[in-house]
């Protein structure tokens, strides 16, 4: 197997061909010259399948699963790729179980399931009742692992055996970690579902939803759903994500050792409590995330004494910017409860470390903190 860089500026390029861009522009196309039987043809309508997603496909297949053929389908949005799972393959009367500290629309959709008749169990990611939840009528288990924004860890391993053994499709949300942070398949899970809106776009103008999965019926099915319900990613939008995945691992790579550093600075700090990065060796989460994580994310997350001062501070940041969303190359933060969605106090914020120097990010951040006192 070649290494991180290697696969990520190769991912899903072509074999070259004379005089052929290295990565073909996006395909524009609603429908195909189609002559003759569809049922062999690789392109028809644009609905079913398009050049320019294949790439982008075999590409994101690539990085979570790089021994074993996978297949990856890719979506408008994280929730869309979210939705062909469980609406997917949910039925009325299958029982599912999800984190109750997951992504913030996860309520939302478990408020869908349980209107479609479907059982929903919930357990928080840390500890063990993720475990506990499971039963013989589970029929998907739904992990997100760092989840976001509290940054819980849960052993994929160890749940997913649980859940298979009582014949559960096990899906983890690995847009937090990226690829090159956490491989879910290689840990037991059947499929790794990502908003790659977040760190594998990375540069904040791309929305993108995907499922990777091995088994070929499994991924059929999901297929099937994108075709049928029409949630189906624009060419120039996959283009854009593909083109930025040659530079995933250094995005990350740099991204997760600033968060570091910002981290190890906000712990000085007697203003920030609650603080959490996977990757701070005294962390709660950190035992577990250094056995199936290889990178600890870009994500840290605190909380600040009040909403008041939560706003000083985020008004007086010069290099981090206020926005929502993560894993982008400029650093950004908000206070997460400005959205109402998650179970965080006022003053809890979430920081997206970016590229940047390290030492300016600190230095931003620690003047924003003097600003917010006074
Ligand atoms: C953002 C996010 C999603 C949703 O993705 P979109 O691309 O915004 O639809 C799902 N899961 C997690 C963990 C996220 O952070």
């Amino acid at each position: 197997m070649t290494g991180d860089g290697t696969r990520a500026v190769h991912a899903g390029v072509p074999t070259p061909e004379p005089y052929e861009p290295p990565l073909p522009g996006p395909v524009f196309a609603a429908h195909f010259h189609l002559p003759g039987d569809p049922a062999v043809a690789p392109y028809a309508y644009g609905r079913q399948g398009n050049p320019t997603w294949t790439a982008l496909e075999k590409a994101i297949a690539a990085l979570e699963s790089p021994d074993q053929d996978a297949e990856a389908i890719v979506f408008p949005s994280g929730m869309a790729a979210i939705s062909a799972v469980l609406l997917g393959l949910l039925r009325p009367g299958d029982a599912a179980v999800l984190p109750d500290d997951a992504y913030q629309m996860m309520p939302r959709v478990r408020e869908r399931l349980a209107s479609l008749g479907v059982t929903v169990r919930t357990a928080p990611t840390g500890g063990d009742a993720q475990l506990d939840a499971l039963d013989d009528d589970t029929r998907v288990l739904w992990l997100e692992t760092p989840a976001n924004p509290g940054l819980d860890v849960c052993d994929i391993r160890r749940l997913a055996d649980a859940a298979h053994a009582r014949g559960a499709v096990v899906a983890v949300d690995n847009t937090l970690a990226t690829p090159f942070g956490q491989r879910p398949l290689d840990l037991g899970a059947d499929l790794s579902v990502a908003s790659g809106t977040k760190a594998l776009n990375g540069h904040g103008d791309v929305l993108l939803g995907y499922v990777v999965c091995r088994d070929k019926e499994l991924a059929a099915r999901i297929r099937a759903w994108r075709t049928e319900v029409g949630a189906i990613l624009g060419p120039m939008e996959a283009w854009l994500a593909h083109r930025g995945i040659a530079t995933l691992h250094l995005r990350v790579e740099r991204q997760a050792a600033n968060a570091l550093a910002v981290a190890r600075a906000l712990r000085e700090r007697p203003e920030v409590t609650g603080l959490r990065h996977p990757g701070l060796p005294d962390d709660p989460s950190h035992a577990l995330a250094a056995r199936q994580m290889r990178l600890f994310g870009c994500v840290v997350s605190f909380t600040l004494p009040g909403r008041e001062f939560a706003d000083r501070f985020l008004d007086a940041l010069r290099i981090v910017g206020d926005a929502t969303s993560f894993g982008g190359v400029r650093s950004t933060a908000e206070r997460r409860g400005r959205w109402g969605g998650d179970p965080v106090p006022e003053g809890f914020v979430r920081l997206s470390v970016g590229v940047e120097d390290a030492d300016d990010i600190v230095a931003d951040l620690l003047r924003a903190l003097d600003a917010a006192a006074r």
